[in-house]
């Protein structure tokens, strides 16, 4: 069984630790957060995400919602509308998956206020230890960069080009209704007004619970002015350019207390591993946006990459190179697939390029 360290400890980091953790490996988690705070967003993820969660011991099932259709919705009649029939999607709070991993994993072995700084190399790319800016250390057989978008481990261990602000800028949140609309029972919607450079999604994520974003281009909404109050006004006054359902699910004063984040360019790095350090999740393939199915490359990494650390424990895969090189090639053709798929949605938002119905190229 191998000692293995993860950093970051979100979604990927600790889905990865409980699976690696139930094959017997010695498994410690780092983030540099001092504590988990709570997230208001919601998300898709797909039938098989669920399943994977319920080898994993975490029965899901009650706390999402069932989704078995979609629209994506442009404002402008010329752009066709894209229907999703027949999927097999749920709607989910972030914070109910983190919270689940977390209690599942227990938190003795998770380290809080590491954030990571550096490694301390053995030979050519090995490394023997993780040092964090506190001045901890931890010293491991191998490495999983689990921290994100913005990954230390990356620039640190597999250096390549910096990832680029997309001038997007999201604000999330959940409201909860009293009855949730018929239009999104089983269903999301994505409503896209490039003329405004702002989509709106709305995702049931609970009985009567709504989650749901702005998508926001900032070259015409300029993120220095964002957090003021005028701002927002603005922002509220142009969701009354959306149907009627968008301005019941999202109240002016839910927006106030939305969350917001930049999204970062989507360019994987050139190699997911270095050594004995693996990149998975956000850090390795940023897929920050809606219908990007981020939670589920999440997911599948982890159980991708722990059958295979499995295979290497038990001399089945010849060494540590053969067993990332695997995991890269078996990942990289559906990643890139759903980095083409957000790349045309972006340019969208930002009106250049008419939507078209893309429903083949996302296995929601
Ligand atoms: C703007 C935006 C919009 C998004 N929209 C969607 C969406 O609509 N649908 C969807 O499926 N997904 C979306 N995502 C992606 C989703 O947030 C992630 O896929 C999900 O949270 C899992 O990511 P992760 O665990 O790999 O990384 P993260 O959630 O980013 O977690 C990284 C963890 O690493 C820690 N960390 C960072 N740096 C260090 C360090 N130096 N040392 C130690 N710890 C560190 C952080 O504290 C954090 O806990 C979006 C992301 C962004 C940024």
């Amino acid at each position: 069984m191998l000692n293995i360290a993860v950093l970051g400890a979100s979604i990927s980091g600790l889905a990865i630790a409980l699976r690696l953790q139930s094959s017997g490996h010695q498994v410690s988690v780092w983030d540099g957060r001092r504590s988990f705070s709570a997230s208001n967003a919601g998300w898709l993820f797909n039938h098989s995400s669920l399943a994977h969660l319920r080898e994993l011991g975490i029965d899901l099932a009650d706390m999402t919602h069932r989704i078995t259709s979609g629209e994506q919705i442009p404002h402008h009649s010329k752009n066709a509308a894209a229907h999703f029939e027949s999927i097999s999607t749920h709607g989910i709070r972030q914070q109910v998956l983190h919270d689940r991993l977390l209690f599942k994993l227990g938190t003795k072995n998770i380290h809080l206020g590491a954030q990571f700084d550096e490694f301390q190399p053995q030979q050519g790319y090995i490394v023997k230890s993780a040092r964090f800016l506190d001045g901890r250390e931890v010293f491991a057989d191998l490495f999983i960069g689990a921290d994100g978008v913005d990954s230390k481990v990356r620039s640190v261990q597999i250096p390549g080009p910096q990832l680029r602000p997309l001038n997007i800028m999201e604000i999330r949140g959940t409201t909860t209704v009293p009855e949730l609309p018929r239009e999104l029972v089983k269903s999301f919607k994505l409503y896209e007004n490039n003329r405004l450079g702002m989509n709106v999604y709305l995702i049931p994520t609970a009985e009567n619970d709504i989650s749901w974003g702005l998508q926001i281009d900032l070259n015409r909404h300029p993120l220095k002015e964002f957090h003021s109050n005028g701002k927002l006004n603005e922002i509220s006054a142009s969701l009354s350019e959306f149907p009627k359902l968008v301005r019941r699910c999202i109240p002016a004063s839910s927006l106030a207390n939305g969350q917001i984040r930049a999204s970062k360019d989507q360019e994987f790095p050139d190699r997911f591993h270095r050594g004995n350090v693996v990149l998975i999740g956000d850090a390795a393939h940023p897929l920050t946006s809606f219908l990007g199915q981020s939670i589920d490359s999440s997911l599948e990494d982890t159980q991708v990459l722990g059958d295979m650390i499995d295979d290497l424990s038990r001399g089945n895969i010849a060494d540590l190179e053969t067993c990332f090189t695997d995991f890269i090639r078996q990942r990289r053709p559906i990643l890139r697939a759903r980095q083409r798929f957000i790349r045309n949605q972006e340019s969208a938002l930002k009106g250049h390029l008419a939507v078209k119905n893309q429903n083949s190229v996302v296995t929601l």
